[in-house]
C-alpha cells in the first residue's frame, strides 16, 4: 500500500507553525520563522508543566492542550494511557497493534501541530469496553497505574487535567473512565517513596500541586442543565486566544491539530472567537482566577540559580529583532551556559529548548544524511555531513561524531556566514548502533498490556532515534552541543525533497503471504515463505516452523541471496491431519548461528513518517470440516476488510464489484452478494444502487450486509426491504454465552450443523451496531448480552424477500474469519449457501 504521495505537501503545511521542540517527525528538519522564535522565545521563560490524560488517541482536548502550550506556554503533555489499537481504521486495513504504530504518529503530528508533547502507558487498547471493572481486569492494574505515577515522577507536572469523570463509571468507554481513575490514585502516589519504588533508581518523587476534570456541558446530560449547574468549584478559561504572530487562532490550531487523526476520520474545520472550556477542581486549591497555575511560581526564580537566567532572558524578550534575531545569540549563549549549572530537572528542558531556539537564530543547519534508508549491523555507509551558519556571529565546528561510537566525521571548521560546510566519511555500522522497529511491539504482550522490559523506555511515545551526529559547536565563545538524527533524502520527481528515517535492521526477515491459511479438506497445501536479506551476500538456512500433528516438507532450503533487498521465494508443502486442529506456522531463517523470526511490515501514509516494523511472523493454520453451497460470490467493499479473502480460504471464487458497475445482468450470475464493513456509512453510490441489489433478492438471490454505524453521524440507510432500525447494541466480550434462538433454521444447521460450540474462541467482541427493532418478517437467530445486562436478539437476522434472502449481521466477521476462528467460518459459508437445498452439496 503506498500512499506517499501526499506526505510532502502534508509535512509543508503543518510545518508552518510546528514547535521546533515537540516531539514526532523529527525526520524532517524545523525551519521556523523569526515570530515563531519570539513565541519560543517567552515560552523559555515559563516553568510550569501540565499533564492531560485520558485514553485514547483523540480522546485528548486539543484546544486545552493548544491553550496551555501557545498562550499559557507551559510544557504540556497527553498522556494517552493506550496507543489506540482496538478502533476502526478507515483509511486502511491495518487493525491491532498496526492501527496503534498509525495512531501513535498521528498523536505526535497531533503534537507537532498544538506544541504538546505526547506520553504512553503500557496499556493495549483491547476493544470495546463497558465498565472500568472489566478495563482494570484485562489491563494489569497495578502496571499500568505504575506507569502513570512513572509518568508524572517523569514529566513532573504542576497541574493534572484528566479528560474524564472518575466518579460515572459505566457511562462512557470502560478505558474512559478507568483513565481518570488511575490518574486520581497516581496523583498521591507519585509522591510516595514507599510506592513503586524500583522507580525511584531512574527518576524521584513527585507531588503535582491541582488536578482538574476536564468537564463541558457533556458531562451533565445538556446545555440546559449545565448552565443550572453550581459552577464555583470550575475554572473557566477562554482558550480562543488569537497569536498574531502565527496568523492562527488557538482553535484553529486545535482544529488542524484533531485533523491528524486521519484514521479515525476526525478532520475538523477550525472556528474562531472566544470559546470557555472548564475544568473543575478535584485536589488542590481552589484559583480565584482563571489560571489553574494561580499561586505556583512558573518563573525562573523557582529554581536555584534561576534569577541570574531570568534576568538575561528577560532581556532578550525585550530587545528581539524580528528583522535580525542572530542579534540576541551572545546573551542566549550566556543563558546557555548557566542553564548548565543547574541542578533540576528544568536543566535538560530548558537546554533542549534553548538548543532549538539558538539553532533558529543561528541560521544553524546540520544534517548528517546517510546514502540509504537502512542497513545492517556490520554493513558500511556513507554519511554526508552539511553544516552551514547564517549569521554574523562566531560559529566554529569543533567536531562532529557518531554519538554511539565516537567516529569523528569532521573537525575544527570555523563556519563563515552563509558559506556551506560539507564532508563525507565512509563507516561500518558497530553494533553500537540501536535497532529502530517500535520498542512496545519486540516482545509479544498480553490482550491488555504491552510487554516493556526497559523501566526507562515505558512511556516514551517512540523507539528513541540513538543513531544521531553530535555536532560540538563554539558559538560566541561558549560551548555547546547538538545531536542530530541521522536521516535519509532524496529528491522526488513530483515531490521534491524527501525525508525518511534512517533504520537499523535485522539481516534478514521472512514473511508468509497469508495471516491465516484455512484447509477445508485433508490435502495439503503449498506454502510460499518469501525471504528478503537487508544486506548483501546473505547465506543461512529457512525452515518453516508448525503445530503438532502437521507435515511440512522439505525440512530447510538454503538460502543464498546476492543483493541487499532482494527476496527469493520458498514452497513448503504443509500437510494437516486427518480431524479438526489448529496452530501456527512461524518461519525462522538460520544464518551464522543467528535465528531470524521476524517480518517486515512498512506502513506508509501521507500524514506521518515512513514506519518500518520488524513482527514476529506467523500465519494461523486451521484444518476444518466445512461444506457450502454455492460458488460465486459477489463482494461490494465498504470501509475496507479482508472478508473476500478470507471466503476464498475456503474455495469461494469471490468478485469484489465496484458499486458503480452493479447492473442486474451483473448481479445475477452471483450465487450471493455480500457487502462490506460500514458501505452504507461511506460508499455513495449505495443509495442509488441498493434497489437493484433488492430486486435481485426478489429474484431468488441472496444479500448479506455486513456492519454499519448508527447514531453519531444520523440514521444510516442501510435500504433493508423491510424496517430495520440500527442501534449502538454491541457485545463487546468475546466469550459471552450465545443463545440460539432459531435451532431449526437452515442458517443453523445446513450445509454445517452449527452448536454452541461454534461460538468458542471468537476474538475482541461478538458484535456491534446491532439493530434493536424490526419488523415481523425478519427471523432473529442468535441472542447475546454482555454481563449484566438484557438480551440483544439482533445480531444475525434474516428475511425472506420474493424468491431471495435478505441477511443482516451485526456480528464481528471481519475480526473473527481473519483470525482464523473455525466458528465463524461455517456460519459465513451457511449464510452464504442459504436457500441453496436442492442444490448438489458441494463438500470440500
Ligand atoms: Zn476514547
Amino acid at each position: 500500500m503506498t500512499r506517499k504521495s501526499y506526505v510532502i505537501f502534508v509535512l509543508i503545511s503543518f510545518f508552518a507553525f510546528a514547535k521546533a521542540y515537540s516531539q514526532g517527525i523529527t525526520v524532517q528538519p524545523s525551519k521556523p520563522t523569526a515570530s515563531e522564535i519570539y513565541e519560543d522565545l517567552k515560552k523559555l521563560n515559563f516553568l510550569g508543566s501540565v499533564l492531560y490524560v485520558a485514553a485514547h488517541p483523540d480522546d485528548e482536548n486539543t484546544t486545552a492542550i493548544s491553550y496551555f502550550a501557545n498562550t499559557v506556554k507551559a510544557r504540556t503533555a497527553y498522556l494517552s494511557l493506550t496507543r489506540g489499537d482496538g478502533g476502526q481504521n478507515i483509511i486502511g486495513p491495518e487493525l491491532r497493534e498496526l492501527l496503534g504504530v498509525i495512531r501513535t504518529n498521528e498523536l505526535l503530528a497531533a503534537r507537532a501541530t498544538d506544541g504538546g508533547e505526547q506520553r504512553f502507558t503500557r496499556a493495549n487498547d483491547f476493544g470495546y469496553s463497558k465498565h472500568p471493572d472489566e478495563t482494570l481486569a484485562i489491563w494489569n492494574k497495578e502496571e499500568v497505574l505504575g506507569d502513570v505515577v512513572w509518568a508524572i515522577r517523569t514529566f513532573k507536572p504542576d497541574v493534572i487535567i484528566n479528560r474524564f469523570n472518575h466518579r460515572t463509571p459505566g457511562s462512557t468507554h470502560g478505558h474512559h473512565t478507568s483513565s481518570a481513575m488511575l490518574s486520581v490514585e497516581a496523583y498521591d502516589l507519585a509522591g510516595d517513596a514507599s510506592k513503586y519504588p524500583d522507580q525511584l533508581q531512574y527518576t524521584d518523587t513527585w507531588s503535582p500541586q491541582r488536578q482538574f476534570f476536564n468537564t463541558s456541558w457533556w458531562f451533565y446530560g445538556s446545555r440546559e442543565k449545565f448552565e443550572a449547574a453550581d459552577k464555583s468549584n470550575l475554572v473557566k478559561v477562554d482558550v480562543g486566544t488569537f497569536y498574531p504572530g502565527l496568523g492562527l487562532s488557538n482553535t484553529e490550531i486545535s482544529s488542524l491539530s484533531r485533523s491528524q487523526h486521519k484514521s479515525q476520520g476526525f478532520g475538523n474545520t477550525g472556528s474562531r472567537g472566544t470559546s470557555d472550556t472548564y475544568f473543575e477542581l478535584l485536589r488542590g486549591e481552589m484559583p480565584t482566577n482563571d489560571d489553574v497555575f494561580q499561586g505556583i511560581n512558573t518563573t525562573w526564580t523557582r529554581v536555584k540559580g534561576g534569577k541570574a537566567i531570568k534576568t538575561i532572558l528577560d532581556n532578550v524578550v525585550a530587545t528581539y529583532d524580528f528583522t535580525a534575531p542572530d542579534k540576541s545569540i551572545p546573551q542566549l549563549m550566556k543563558a546557555y551556559a548557566l542553564v548548565q549549572q543547574l541542578d533540576t530537572h528544568w536543566k535538560n528542558i530548558k537546554s533542549k529548548e534553548l538548543e532549538t531556539i539558538i539553532t533558529a537564530v543561528t541560521g544553524l543547519y546540520l544534517e548528517a544524511k546517510a546514502d540509504t534508508n537502512y542497513a545492517t549491523i556490520g554493513s558500511s555507509i556513507k554519511l554526508d555531513i552539511e553544516a552551514i551558519n547564517r549569521s554574523a556571529q562566531s560559529v566554529i565546528l569543533k567536531k562532529a561524531t557518531v554519538t554511539a561510537t565516537n567516529n569523528v566525521v569532521a573537525s575544527n571548521k570555523p563556519l563563515a556566514n552563509n558559506e556551506r560546510y560539507t564532508t563525507s566519511k565512509t563507516l561500518t555500522v558497530s553494533d553500537d548502533f540501536k535497532e529502530t522497529s517500535a520498542y512496545w511491539l519486540r516482545e509479544e504482550g498480553t490482550l491488555g498490556m504491552y510487554k516493556v522490559a526497559d523501566q526507562q523506555m515505558i512511556g516514551k511515545p517512540e523507539t528513541p532515534q540513538e543513531n544521531t551526529v553530535t555536532f560540538d559547536l563554539i558559538i560566541s565563545g561558549v560551548p555547546i552541543s547538538i545531536t542530530k538524527p541521522i536521516v535519509y533524502k532524496y529528491n522526488d520527481r513530483v515531490k521534491g525533497e524527501v525525508y525518511e528515517p534512517f533504520e537499523i535492521v535485522p539481516a534478514v526477515s521472512s514473511r508468509l503471504e497469508s495471516k491465516v491459511i484455512i484447509f477445508a479438506k485433508a490435502e495439503s497445501k503449498k506454502i510460499p515463505v518469501t525471504v528478503t536479506a537487508h544486506q548483501a551476500n546473505f547465506t543461512g538456512t529457512v525452515v518453516l516452523d508448525k503445530p503438532s500433528g502437521w507435515k511440512v516438507s522439505p525440512a530447510s532450503y538454503d538460502v543464498s541471496i546476492a543483493n541487499k533487498g532482494e527476496e527469493k521465494e520458498f514452497l513448503f508443502t504443509v500437510t494437516p491431519p486427518a480431524g479438526d486442529s489448529e496452530g501456527d506456522l512461524s518461519p525462522r531463517v538460520v544464518s551464522g548461528g543467528k535465528t531470524y523470526t521476524k517480518e517486515l511490515i512498512k506502513i506508509d501514509y501521507a500524514h506521518i513518517p515512513l514506519q518500518s516494523l520488524f513482527l514476529p511472523n506467523k500465519a494461523r493454520v486451521v484444518r476444518l470440516d466445512i461444506a457450502r453451497k454455492g460458488n460465486y460470490i459477489g463482494y461490494i467493499q465498504g470501509a475496507g476488510d479482508a472478508v473476500p479473502d478470507n471466503l476464498a480460504q475456503i474455495g469461494y471464487q469471490v468478485a469484489v464489484i465496484d458499486p458503480a458497475t452493479i447492473t442486474p445482468e451483473l448481479l445475477s450470475q452471483f450465487d450471493a452478494v455480500v457487502v462490506g464493513i460500514r458501505a452504507y456509512n461511506v460508499v455513495d453510490e449505495m443509495q442509488a444502487k441498493q434497489p437493484l441489489l433488492l430486486d435481485y433478492v426478489k429474484d431468488g438471490g441472496t444479500l448479506i450486509a455486513q456492519y454499519n454505524t448508527s447514531g453519531r453521524w444520523g440514521n444510516t440507510k442501510i435500504g433493508a426491504p423491510y424496517e430495520l432500525t440500527l442501534s449502538r447494541d454491541r457485545v463487546t466480550d468475546e466469550n459471552s454465552e450465545v443463545r440460539i434462538l432459531a435451532k431449526d433454521h437452515p442458517l443453523m444447521n445446513f450445509p454445517n450443523k452449527l452448536s454452541q460450540q461454534d461460538f468458542k474462541g471468537w476474538t475482541q467482541e461478538r458484535g456491534l451496531y446491532f439493530p434493536n427493532k424490526w419488523s415481523s418478517e425478519y427471523t432473529p437467530i442468535l441472542s447475546m448480552n454482555d454481563k449484566g445486562e438484557t438480551a440483544k436478539d439482533g445480531s444475525l437476522l434474516i428475511a425472506v424477500y420474493g424468491k431471495g434472502h435478505y441477511i443482516y449481521t451485526g456480528l464481528s466477521f471481519f475480526r473473527e474469519l481473519p483470525a482464523g476462528v473455525s466458528g465463524a467460518y461455517k456460519l459465513f459459508a451457511n449464510m452464504l449457501s442459504v436457500g441453496k437445498q436442492e442444490q448438489q452439496d458441494i463438500k470440500q
